[in-house]
């Protein structure tokens, strides 16, 4: 038990999108309770939402430009 006093505490990371999904999903230990973080699918989740919602963007600025 020693080292386990030694050695900083770690927290788990949970992501919360999984949490709303009712699911828990380790992200990460952290030094740091409450940090939060995100999962790698619902990264790439948020990624393509970004990347459409971008597409979207230059679509309705090509028509206001023509
Ligand atoms: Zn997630």
């Amino acid at each position: 038990m020693k080292d386990a006093l030694s050695s900083p505490k770690k927290y788990p990371v949970y992501c919360p999108w999984c949490k709303k999904e009712g699911r828990t999903t380790l992200v990460a230990m952290s030094t740091v309770e409450y940090s939060s973080g995100i999962c790698k699918k619902h990264a790439d989740e948020l990624r393509k939402q970004a990347k459409e919602q971008a597409a979207h963007q230059a679509a309705q600025l090509n028509m206001f430009n023509r």
